[in-house]
């Protein structure tokens, strides 16, 4: 399958690696070795490219800067004690930046390029994959519009690249969060399926208005009604109620996360009730009110499990039970990292191994 991917290779002269302890260095700063980068030009992938992690070279007018022609993904590969590597869902990563790219009137990267690009790359940069237990190598593809052009149009020219770095020891403080029913992060008929650049830049204001007031994220209501709730900042939002694991339903304004998928497969295969559908503020200040909400979270890539240790709404702040006792998503995280440390078995086959 990735076998007959041209890719010209050129490797560093000088490897970074040791300087920098791949297990504790800050998140998103340091980027690893090597970045594999493909071009599109005349209605076509031209050739693709291994090289050592450098600037692009580029106009001020490169059409992606201006109309935000530009989408990403982020996904995570880890080390096993022996050694291996392997990345997580790496294929629904795949499929789902083509869903993006077409909503945003840009060319389908080929599976050969996509996945042959990031197994080379990872192979390179094998060193920079952390070892320590909760660590990882995160690993951000994304497609950006290059044409030197003002007009506005879908460009001609687009570069797909691939860029890491390491996630040494991701712990995230659980969170306090403001359900938001002024400012709206997704419409009906918009681009908040997609892993849009835009949909994160205009997320900033809402967040730093929360912040003020003691919050570290908001949750995100529907845009007609500001009555239901679909995302918690740039996670999927899940609660558990009574016994059952409960989750906005897909729409086309709540994103397919890849860990929102993994953490109700494995609710299922645990035999526990999971409901997929409209969730809103009144059932939630009702059944915080009866006692019933047990468990609130959000889910993504970065962090896997983000506890949320209390909601505000208007005036009314809403504390849930301590995160020691969460059955549920302390159990949902030690199960996906032992099968991402391959220390637990991986029977959904999740792991695409590397090396
Ligand atoms: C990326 C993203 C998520 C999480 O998706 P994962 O595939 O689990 O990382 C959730 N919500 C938004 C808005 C996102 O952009």
């Amino acid at each position: 399958m990735i076998a007959n991917v041209d890719i010209k290779i050129e490797k560093t002269a000088h490897s970074r690696v040791s300087e920098n302890d791949v297990n504790n260095v800050p998140f998103g700063k340091c980027f690893s070795d090597h970045m594999f980068i493909a071009e599109y030009a005349d209605g076509k992938w031209q050739k693709s490219h291994i090289m050592p992690y450098q600037d692009m070279p580029m106009s001020y007018a490169m059409s992606a800067l201006h109309y935000g022609q530009a989408i990403f993904e982020g996904m995570k590969a880890y080390k096993s004690e022996s050694g291996e590597v392997s990345i997580f869902r790496p294929l629904e990563n795949f499929k789902r930046l083509n869903k993006s790219a077409i909503r945003m009137a840009m060319p389908e990267v080929p599976e050969e390029i996509f996945m042959g690009g990031l197994v080379e790359l990872l192979k390179l940069d094998a060193a920079w994959v952390p070892t320590s237990e909760t660590g990882s190598l995160y690993i951000r593809p994304f497609l950006i519009a290059t044409d030197e052009a003002i007009g506005v149009k879908a460009s001609d020219t687009y570069k797909f690249v691939i860029i890491t770095c390491p996630a040494g020891k991701y712990y995230s403080e659980p969170i306090k969060v403001l359900i938001e029913t002024n400012y709206i992060r997704a419409v009906e008929g918009g681009v908040g399926f997609v892993k849009a650049a835009g949909n994160y830049g205009r997320s900033l204001y809402p967040t730093r208005l929360a912040q003020q007031k003691g919050y570290q994220q908001v949750i995100w209501t529907d845009g007609k009604t500001h009555s239901f709730l679909e995302e918690s900042g740039t996670m999927n939002l899940m609660f558990v109620i009574g016994d059952t694991v409960v989750t906005p339903a897909l729409s086309d304004t709540i994103l397919d996360g890849i860990t929102r998928r993994s953490v109700l497969a494995l609710a299922r295969e645990w035999g526990m009730k999971v409901e997929e559908r409209k969730i809103s503020i009144q059932e939630i200040l009702d059944a915080h009110a009866k006692g019933e909400i047990k468990e609130a979270f959000g889910v993504g890539t970065a962090a896997t499990i983000a506890p949320i240790l209390g909601i505000g709404y208007q005036d009314h702040y809403m504390e849930l039970p301590a995160v020691a006792g969460r059955e549920f998503c302390n159990k949902v995280d030690e199960t996906l990292r032992n099968i991402r440390k391959g220390k637990a078995e991986d029977k959904m086959g999740w792991m695409y191994k590397v090396n």
